[in-house]
């Protein structure tokens, strides 16, 4: 028999390795690694099966002309190799150089990414481009989790071509992002940049722009909020040596006298129980995760963002620790064998007396919810033991999935909640108290459960009691709530916009671009202007109905009742009038975003807090030279030479925030798929000069001033 040649394309470097190794007889294949990109070679019986990985996207959609960065409108479009496109992606020539040659020696073709919109995609361009248009013959190897088991099985039951209409929708999604984001960016910052006051990157997108608008919105309530006050009664009583807090029953009182002539009139009284109530309440176990509960979870426990948890969860999934997190199923399918799975669970010492409480004897069956995914299912733990040490952020992680699963298969819990009334007529207080009668699947998901027991004094009908303390307090209603980035991934969800892939990067898109700050996410003065005009000037560009309308227009794509062409058409048609309106308005728009652009940039990079030598302004600085940033003083040319170094990576900006330690006000830092950083430049600097390892970057005193120094242009380009 002929010897056959296999190419995997994996998304990642990481998965590649775990798919060669999984696939290799002796789960040791050879490892290459031509121009410094790691492919590998797997023996299984007669095949030889070469197994190369993207980085992500290695392809992208550019203008099909080469017209300049700036020019606008553009309406035909290209895929092309994202290194000819982006400067930043150049090492990617190498990889695709590599994966063209690998396809060469092949005879058959498969693509191993991610088993969803992207992933197809990913795979189908390097097919398509990289490898002589093998996507024709290729097929497709589909797994939820990287378990030895589930790869080879994946392996063994290969879909017999690429699925087209996930590839067509995944298209179509890029090709739209690029018109709307392309030109409307584009439009926004050019025409800032005409008024002649500096350059600052400005952007909006399909999701971006709705986005953007559910916290302007926010923020507008907040400043029109208007609070009124009330009256509430605050309560207690005594019953052997114990204080209980008693609930007036009317929560919300509307006048002061009114308040007060409850507070006069039971002021000193002896209360009578009148009745005593209390009903069981059955809890059934929490939902198994999909994607956007895991990041509400583990922003509400951990205070991870969903785009940390994201990131943390992918490393999990690279480690065969959980299954795919990119997934809005609340279902556990029996074939991912929950026996097994329990199994390895309980040989992980932390686990071992839990896991063997659940369901002796009987076959487990999980809770599940109901939301589904046709390619994967909720995110469940493999059941296998780290392989190495996890930092604890991943730990965490794992435990909250871990205990999140078991919780699914244990029993419900069983709740008693009593209320007794007391009454002074015509008055009438309650006592409130809960107490667990069965913990059920509350034992399992501790300590991610709040407990409220509240234990109630023993009382029958008749007992009379003291009332030991009786006050009216003033409050005022209250505007509201900030979202924070768990809630704001969840109004996108509801308003069905982005997708579980995307949301979390567009939230952390607008903390970069300036336009939302904090946890309790404030819009910006810039991101006021931005919604403000393109609320005047193209109302639909923000209208999440009409996001949320092309989203399904997507969805209908891979469920193959509408094509690619007939989305970009309609779309292309709404399009373009848009466009021309707006730039036949360019000057207008331009002259009312460029102030605020302006301030705020050099806000985002000038100190309140002087120069410690000259007591001029400090500000962060880019070196011309070497690229590198610091801070550095506006007294430069007058001869100061204070400098502070600051972090490389990530977007920086200056809070109104002060160092604890010494003063200086603090900086942040923003990287994608990671916590943002507030640190002191100045504590930082004397830490590394003790420890002998000064970074400060040198300005070279021979240069002139002025050629030396460019102040860094904008912070909020990524
Ligand atoms: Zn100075
Ligand atoms: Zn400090």
């Amino acid at each position: 028999m002929e010897e056959v040649t296999t190419l995997i394309v994996c998304e990642k470097p990481d998965a590649a390795a775990r798919i060669a190794r999984a696939l290799d007889e002796d789960g040791d294949p050879r490892r290459s690694d031509a121009q410094g990109i790691p492919t590998y070679e797997s023996r299984n019986k007669q095949e030889s099966i070469l197994v190369c990985s993207a980085l992500g996207h290695l392809y992208a959609v550019d203008s099909k002309t080469r017209s300049g960065r700036r020019f606008y409108p553009v309406w035909d479009f290209d895929w092309k190799p994202k290194h000819l496109i982006d400067k930043k992606s150049a090492r990617l020539a190498r990889w695709i150089q590599v994966i063209s040659l690998l396809a060469s020696k092949a005879d058959r073709y498969i693509n191993s990414c991610d088993f969803d919109i992207e992933g197809s995609l990913i795979g189908y361009t390097i097919l398509r481009y990289a490898c002589h248009g093998a996507d024709m013959k290729a097929q497709r190897m589909k797994f939820s989790t990287m378990t030895d088991k589930d790869l080879k099985s994946a392996y063994n039951t290969l879909g017999p071509q690429l699925d087209l209409p996930l590839v067509e929708a995944g298209r179509t999604r890029h090709e739209l992002d690029w018109l709307y984001g392309i030109n409307l960016s584009r439009l926004l910052t050019e025409s800032a940049v005409k008024q002649n006051r500096g350059y600052t990157t400005l952007s909006t997108g399909r999701v971006q722009g709705p986005t953007l608008k559910f916290v302007v919105d926010r923020e507008e309530e907040i400043l029109c909020f208007t609070p009124i006050p009330f009256w509430t009664i605050e309560a207690t009583v005594t019953k052997n040596d114990r204080t209980y807090p008693l609930e007036y029953a009317k929560e919300k009182i509307s006048t002061l006298a009114e308040a007060e002539q409850v507070v006069k009139d039971c002021k000193g009284a002896l209360l009578e129980v009148e009745s005593a109530e209390s009903r069981n309440i059955q809890q059934s176990p929490p939902y198994p995760f999909d994607l956007s509960s895991l990041q509400s979870e583990a922003y509400r426990h951990f205070g991870y963002t969903p785009s940390r948890t994201l990131a943390l969860a992918e490393r999990l999934y690279l480690e065969a620790l959980i299954s795919y997190p990119r997934t809005s199923s609340q279902k556990l399918p029996p074939d991912i064998g929950y026996s097994e799975i329990l199994r390895g669970i309980s040989n992980i010492a932390q686990y071992r007396s839990l896991a063997s409480k659940l369901a002796v004897g009987v076959p487990p069956r999980p809770n599940q919810g109901p939301k589904a995914d046709p390619a994967h299912p909720a995110v469940y733990p493999t059941g296998e033991s780290p392989k190495r040490t996890l930092t604890q952020p991943e730990a965490n992680l794992l435990d909250l999935i871990i205990r999140r699963f078991m919780a699914a298969f244990a029993e419900t819990s069983l709740r008693e909640s009593s209320r007794i009334t007391l009454k002074r007529d015509p008055h009438r207080f309650f006592l409130r108290g809960s107490r667990i009668l069965r913990e059920g699947w509350i034992e399992f998901y501790k300590p991610y459960t709040s407990d409220d027991s509240q234990t109630l004094p023993d009382l029958k009908v008749g007992d009379k009691l003291p009332l030991t303390k009786i006050q009216a307090a003033q409050k005022f209603t209250e505007p509201p709530p900030r979202y924070n980035p768990s809630s704001l991934l969840r109004k996108m969800e509801d308003e069905n916009i982005g997708t579980k892939a995307t949301r979390a990067e567009i939230i952390e898109i607008l903390y970069r671009r300036g336009y939302i700050k904090n946890i309790r996410i404030e819009a910006t003065p810039l991101a006021l202007r931005i919604i403000s005009i393109l609320n005047k000037y193209c109302p639909q560009i923000i209208d999440p109905a009409f996001t949320a309308k092309l989203e399904s227009s997507m969805d209908h794509i891979q469920s193959l009742q509408t094509t690619r062409s007939l989305v970009l058409a309609e779309t292309l048609d709404r399009l373009r009038p848009i466009m021309l309106n707006l730039i036949a308005r360019e000057d207008e728009i331009g002259s009312q975003l460029a102030e605020v652009a302006t301030s705020q940039r050099i806000a985002a990079l000038t100190f309140d807090y002087p120069c410690p030598q000259c007591r001029s302004k400090l500000k962060i600085i880019r070196s011309r030279t070497s690229g590198k940033r610091f801070i550095g003083c506006a007294g430069y040319e007058k001869g100061c030479r204070f400098t502070l170094p600051l972090p490389q990576f990530g977007t920086l900006s200056v809070t109104r925030t002060y160092c604890k330690l010494c003063g200086f006000q603090l900086v942040q830092t923003r990287t994608k798929g990671r916590r943002s950083l507030t640190s002191c430049a100045r504590c930082y600097s004397n830490k590394t000069k003790k420890a002998g390892f000064m970074s400060t970057p040198t300005i070279s005193t021979s240069q002139p001033a002025t050629s030396g120094l460019v102040e860094a242009t904008s912070l909020v380009k990524d």
